[in-house]
């Protein structure tokens, strides 16, 4: 009878707490204010052409490290030096139960010639809006608001960031980049947005789009697979889950002294402010049951016959002879099976984590391995490596 009704209390409990979640995301939507979005983006162009490295820049930069202050976070600059370049980038954090992370990104420099409203203007403006919002509420996982710069470079800004975050074992959960979100041309381009996620990312374009139909948000999601468009792409050399979020219609004025206000579209740059909104705060306070990683081989590290030799400026590992891959677990309920991937292709099985795993395929340059971890949930994880193996292949094991 007591087991009964404790059954019954917690089925009673249980409405009362996914409700909950639901009417805060609901309650935090209703705040995103198209006014206000257009004042960020406004403020973001009158500072005129801002690429990195320049005053302007640094007063952009200035202006956000404030902005993210004055909303209670906790604001550092992340300086940085890339490719004859330098710059910094800035982060803003609220702290959540754990220090698993979310991050949501854009970049703030732009294009030299270009005072940069909609590149990346608007993805900035989604970030204060949804930061001023979203820092009065608590969530089970800490949230990172970070603008680049050097995107425009190449990702300079980002790549360095990333490696740091890989060097120091950070678990990031996934990033969420917007990167020029406000222009639309047609009724179609009104109500689509482009994603860009490789599959590891998927998940959190299935998110994406579940939060769109929930909170009718009034976007529908165009998919892409991935490629290197933006900064999403640094996460994904190391290893992490990361999403690229861009309008539909072409914008013309993209990179020229005319990407400007006049050219903003705020019904649509609102609609995707609070996709971006749902999308964060439901990943915040998602519980994970399977989640995976590579502890082996290292991204940025040069192995001979199995043994780490030494570190290198790159953003894969570099393999002479067989890989030896070590994966982990950083979430593990109920493990069915692992199964390793090279190039796409299955190899073969494991049944508990954390394994290890041998590649017997001869192979030559860059190639890719996976590990799919399969329980009630499924979880992959990818990385790039330059190998160089002439040992004959083995059989499979
Ligand atoms: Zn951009």
């Amino acid at each position: 009878m007591r087991k009964f009704l404790v059954f019954a209390i917690i089925i009673a409990i249980i409405p009362f707490y996914s409700n909950a979640k639901e009417d805060k995301i609901s309650e935090m939507l209703s705040q995103v204010d198209g006014k206000i979005l257009y004042g960020y983006v406004e403020t973001i162009q009158n500072f005129g052409e801002h690429p990195t490295g320049s005053e302007a820049c640094e007063k952009v930069g200035e202006f956000l490290f404030n902005e993210f202050k004055s909303f209670g976070l906790n604001v550092e600059y992340f300086e940085w030096k890339n490719g004859g370049y330098e710059g910094k980038n800035i982060i803003a954090t609220l702290p959540g139960e754990d220090n698993s992370t979310v991050i949501i990104s854009a970049h703030y420099d732009s294009y030299p010639t270009s005072p940069g409203a909609d590149d990346d203007g608007s993805g900035i403006a989604c970030l204060l809006m949804i930061a001023k919002i979203i820092s009065n509420y608590e969530f089970k996982h800490t949230i990172k608001f970070v603008a680049f710069s050097g995107e425009e470079q190449g990702m300079l800004g980002s790549q360095v960031y990333v490696k740091y975050l890989y060097e120091n074992g950070e678990d990031v959960i996934a990033d969420i980049n917007v990167d020029t979100v406000a222009h639309t041309e047609s009724k179609e381009g009104g109500e689509l947005i482009r994603v860009l996620s490789d599959e590891a990312s998927l998940w959190i374009t299935d998110i994406a789009e579940e939060m769109s139909y929930k909170y009718d948000i009034g976007l529908s999601l165009f998919r892409h697979g991935n490629f290197p468009a933006g900064d999403h792409q640094s996460f994904i050399d190391y290893g992490y889950e990361a999403v690229f979020f861009v309008e539909y219609d072409f914008n013309t004025n993209m990179h020229t002294p005319n990407d400007t206000v006049e050219h903003i579209n705020i019904t649509y740059l609102k609609k995707v402010c609070r996709l971006m909104l749902a999308t964060l705060a439901n990943i915040a306070d998602k519980e994970f049951h399977m989640r995976i990683r590579f502890a082996e081989p290292k991204i940025g590290s040069v192995y001979i016959n199995n043994r780490e030799i030494f570190k290198i400026n790159k953003n894969e590992a570099i393999v002479i002879g067989r890989i030896n891959a070590l994966v982990v677990p950083l979430e593990n309920e109920e493990l069915r099976r692992v199964e390793f991937y090279f190039d796409g292709k299955l190899k073969g099985f494991k049944y508990e984590l954390p394994c290890e795993y041998e590649y017997r395929d001869r192979a030559f340059f860059k190639h890719e391995i996976k590990a799919v971890a399969i329980g009630n949930e499924r979880d992959i994880c990818r990385m790039n490596v330059f190998v160089m193996n002439f040992l004959p292949p083995g059989p499979p094991h």
